[in-house]
């Protein structure tokens, strides 16, 4: 069998789950900004379906939607460049998500983390959504023919199952239709930490505000978190092993870095032989002044409701006219009667 060549094209999306914080955007957001190029096809979605695997009030969904979309423009996608929608409405990805039920394995979905880390000790009573999520999001990719998925490391295990998916529905079917999708997990910091515990990721879902910058938090707020941030007593190290067990500090550089387009180890040259009570501060004001425009950005957005919705609506239409014929194409391999030929 001849290797098909892929179009080069990046999918990715975020939950509109509520909480948009500072390691969406630094793990996710501000990558998918760098990777819209000119020579680049990017589609980016705010995966709804996704987001009620766990229970969402419908009115604060919509919220949350509407808020994303603000996020993603005013971090600088641009509705020009990128197509912005949100998933339920190209409904070929709940289609194709079925048909990649019916590839995975039960024991893929067993093994993979976050099913265990938020069904937690109650598996028996979680949905049965959260636990088929990473065969959607396979789909979500796959009905795209996307090739290229900037994500934060926590993903990376579901990005592992699109590729088993591809290659074992390649295999059933005898062909070289799905791409083996790259994962692209990339810069400072794929995975921010909570400002609470070093050892847990920064997230939506966390309870505690404290243990996140939103990206609608105030620079009061946001100086506060940072100031209340656990760290140790030692002063900062001016290399990168000196970071070494020491998993707060290393998420205080990593976000300075990200924030400051450096590597960590161009930040420690800098600050090394500081201590927290004078980086703090550096990375708080730091820390404002790369977000506050963007909050402020979303807070007018969101007085522009009509506009984010028809946004919304062209993505929509955009997306649906790459998935569709995508989607025909999957059933006809499978075998589907009534499947337009050809
Ligand atoms: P939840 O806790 O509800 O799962 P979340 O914060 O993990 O929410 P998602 O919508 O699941 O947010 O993830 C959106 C994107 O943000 C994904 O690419 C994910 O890898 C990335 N991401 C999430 N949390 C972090 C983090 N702490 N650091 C870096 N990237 C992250
Ligand atoms: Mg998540």
């Amino acid at each position: 069998m001849t290797e098909t060549q892929f179009t080069p094209r990046v999918f990715s999306g975020i939950q509109p789950s509520g909480n948009l914080h500072l390691g969406n955007y630094l793990g996710a957001l501000k990558r998918f900004v760098d990777m819209q190029q000119p020579d680049m096809e990017t589609i980016y979605c705010m995966v709804d379906l996704h987001a009620i695997t766990v229970w969402q009030d419908p009115k604060e969904l919509a919220h949350s939607t509407r808020e994303l979309c603000a996020g993603f423009i005013a971090a600088g996608l641009d509705p020009e460049k990128s197509i912005l929608f949100n998933q339920s409405q190209v409904p070929e990805h709940a289609q194709l998500a079925w048909i990649f039920n019916c590839v995975a394995r039960m024991g893929w979905m067993q093994r993979m983390t976050q099913w265990k880390d938020k069904a937690g000790k109650n598996q028996q009573n979680a949905s049965l959504g959260l636990f088929a999520y990473p065969s959607l999001m396979a789909a979500d990719i796959l009905t795209y023919h996307a090739t290229h998925v900037p994500v934060g490391d926590d993903q990376k295990q579901h990005l592992e199952l699109t590729r088993d998916i591809a290659i074992k529905f390649n295999h059933d079917y005898g062909v070289d239709f799905f791409p083996i999708t790259e994962p692209v997990i990339e810069g400072a910091a794929t995975r921010v930490m909570s400002l609470r515990d070093g050892s847990k990721k920064m997230s939506k879902s966390d309870p505690s505000d404290m243990s996140r910058i939103n990206m609608t938090d105030d620079a009061d707020t946001i100086a506060k978190k940072i100031r209340k941030a656990k760290t140790d007593p030692e002063a900062l190290p001016s290399e990168l092993d000196g970071l070494d067990e020491r998993p707060e500090a290393r998420n205080l550089v990593n976000i300075y870095a990200a924030l400051s387009d450096q590597t960590a180890e161009q930040v420690l040259a800098e600050v090394g032989g500081k201590q927290f009570g004078e980086f703090k501060p550096m990375l708080a004001e730091l820390a404002v002044s790369k977000l506050a425009p963007i909050s402020s950005e979303m807070a007018r957005l969101m007085g522009e409701e009509a506009e984010i919705d028809q946004i919304l609506a062209k993505g929509a239409e955009k997306a649906r006219a790459i998935a569709a014929p995508i989607l025909q194409q999957t059933y006809e391999i499978v075998g589907m009667v009534g499947a337009k030929q050809g």
